[in-house]
């Protein structure tokens, strides 16, 4: 039995699909049988040819995707249970970890996962055994050493396939980042990121929410996830005049904590001056390299600002998005994420619309592309 992948052939240009075998499940093992993909911010880094350094010019047999959801297709002897202990078994839904902690470093010892150096990555070669190693595709071979879990009945495979990314990435991060009860965040950036953000510092108890963002309609759906604030950057066109903003919502003081999820490293100096004096500055969104700030160190040393960033997640947030989908199904309006599924064979036309839609698109309506296999 084959299987589809998809190939990028030219980048900024059209995939190709080709077909390989689909393999057994050796011990330890999970082979996929994958419904939904996303195209996430760095999918589009790598189609539009950012990471050329690393993929090559032009790019070959190039595979890639790392956000997706699907049912089980064969369990390798061994794997009884997801990663919360569940049994597990073949035709159930599942979302996992696209990267593996080696579980057997100082990093990961010190329940830093998310930050371990030998983390094994997927192979973007299409045609290396076993074939399946990426999101955009008919399979996904889930290798031992995964984080597996099952999805539950009430969440739909549109809702939990950017889990195990952006979710992931935002709950894991703000947790990092201290974020509790009674506390203001500042969240730059309305995109996927931006809204779960906005969403999962409400969930969290955050008091004041907000959002900064430039596009309309993306602001008005990140009211609808929670933001007590937006801010307009047409309308406060000026650093000055948005820091000034944030200070105003929070009591003079500034935000307790404030997130980068645009990915321009110009709003890092603004959103620093956004941050209460020992605020902490989270930086999610800056992931294709060459992205430079610049800042005044003595401003951190009086501010007494404290900076983390992360590419990665622990395993358990993966378990914690899940459980927040389900916990927050009806409050916020996840079905608004996804407006466009494209079938496989689509797979182009869905990275014109998320390309579309990333430069500004209808700025009152939010589009976003998902693809179905
Ligand atoms: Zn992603
Ligand atoms: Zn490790």
């Amino acid at each position: 039995m084959n299987g589809r992948v998809a190939v990028l052939k030219d980048y900024g240009g059209d995939f190709e699909l080709r077909e390989y075998p689909v393999p057994e499940a050796e011990p330890g093992a999970l082979v996929i049988k994958l419904t939904r993909a996303g195209v996430c911010g760095s999918d589009l880094h790598i189609w539009r040819g950012e990471m050329k350094d690393v993929y090559g010019a032009p790019p070959r047999d190039l595979t890639f995707g790392h956000e997706m959801a699907g049912r089980v297709h064969r369990l390798g002897a061994g794997v009884t249970t997801d990663s919360r202990g569940r049994p597990l078994a073949e035709g159930d839904r599942v979302t996992f970890l696209y990267f593996f902690p080696c579980g057997r470093c100082r990093v990961c010892l010190h329940d830093e996962m998310a930050n371990c150096p030998r983390k094994a990555r997927a192979n973007r070669v299409a045609g290396t055994a076993p074939y399946f190693n990426n999101a955009y595709g008919d399979y996904y071979y889930l290798r031992p050493g995964h984080f597996v879990f099952r999805i539950p009945d009430d969440i739909s495979d549109d809702m939990a396939t950017p889990a195990n990314c952006a979710l992931s990435q935002v709950l894991y991060g703000l947790t990092k980042a201290g974020l509790r009860q009674g506390d203001s965040v500042v969240i730059q950036g309305a995109g996927g990121l931006g809204l779960y953000a906005a969403a999962v510092a409400r969930d969290l108890g955050a008091d004041r929410v907000i959002v900064v963002d430039r596009i309309p309609g993306r602001l008005e759906l990140a009211r609808a996830f929670g933001a007590d604030h937006t801010l307009n950057i047409d309308e406060l066109a000026t650093p000055d005049t948005r820091v000034a903003a944030v200070k105003d919502l929070t009591e003079g003081f500034g935000a307790d904590v404030v997130a980068d999820l645009v990915g321009y490293p110009d709003v890092i100096p603004e959103g620093l001056r956004m941050l209460r004096v020992g605020g902490i500055y989270l930086e999610i969104g800056n992931i294709a390299p060459g992205n430079v700030f610049s800042y005044d160190a003595t401003a951190l040393v009086r501010g007494g600002t404290r900076m983390i960033a992360m590419a990665n997640y622990s395993p358990w947030a993966l378990g914690e998005s899940l459980a927040f989908l389900a916990r927050t199904r009806h409050r916020f309006p996840f079905d608004k994420l996804v407006s466009h599924v494209f079938p496989l064979e689509r797979i182009t036309d869905a990275f014109q619309q998320a390309e579309w839609s990333r430069r500004g698109g209808d700025p009152l309506r939010v589009s976003r592309a998902a693809i179905s296999m």
